[in-house]
């Protein structure tokens, strides 16, 4: 199953994605950890890709999009992506490379989750981009592209209410995609 998760930044996307590929036995691809992992390595990018990291700004799709289609060319058959497409230019992007390898997404699991609580969890999360000024700038990256996103993927979409415990959450996110499953085959 090919499966991508779309949420706000804090929506739990990057709890549950490692669950939910181990459990559809695929691997958990997760662009922000490629970047952080990039961002640490001490190279002159890495250093710059920090800096705009911390900044909660975008990395700009000539870096994002090639460390993604890297990442899935291992795994067509199956993949949780996570963070990837962020914007339509980058959905545009995944549906070519995707589509070159006739390997459609089976479904996009949408986190839905009050803002308040998106804010409230990262401020919390105390990682180096999740200050208050940079977790204001990057709920407003998703927010200015969640609609486009949305309708882009219209009819692939599985609502997921993503409120509530990580065992809960992601006992509904099995179930939604299992149901998603059976409906599409
Ligand atoms: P995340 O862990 O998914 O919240 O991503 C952390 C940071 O990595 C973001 O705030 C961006 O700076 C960068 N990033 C992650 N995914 C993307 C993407 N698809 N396009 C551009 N930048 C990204």
């Amino acid at each position: 199953m090919r499966v991508l998760l779309l949420g706000a930044p804090g929506s739990g996307k990057g709890t549950q994605g490692p669950r939910l590929a181990r459990l559809l036995g695929v691997p958990h691809v997760a662009v922000g950890d490629l970047l952080r992992t990039e961002a640490a390595s001490g190279s002159a990018l890495g250093a710059r890709l920090g800096e705009v990291m911390a900044r909660g700004e975008l990395v700009s799709d000539e870096l994002t999009t090639p460390l993604v289609t890297g990442a899935l060319r291992a795994s067509l058959s199956g993949f949780v992506l996570d963070g990837y497409p962020r914007t339509r230019v980058q959905a545009d992007a995944l549906d070519a490379f995707l589509g070159r390898r006739a390997a459609p997404l089976d479904a996009v699991l949408r986190f839905r989750i009050p803002s308040e609580v998106v804010t409230e969890r990262l401020l919390a999360r105390g990682r180096v981009d999740d200050t208050s000024e940079t977790v204001r700038a990057r709920l407003a990256t998703w927010a200015a592209h969640e609609d486009a996103l949305i309708e882009h993927y219209r009819g692939l979409v599985v609502e997921l209410d993503a409120l509530g415990a990580p065992d809960e959450v992601f006992d509904r996110a099995a179930d939604a995609l299992r149901e998603h499953a059976t409906v599409a085959a």
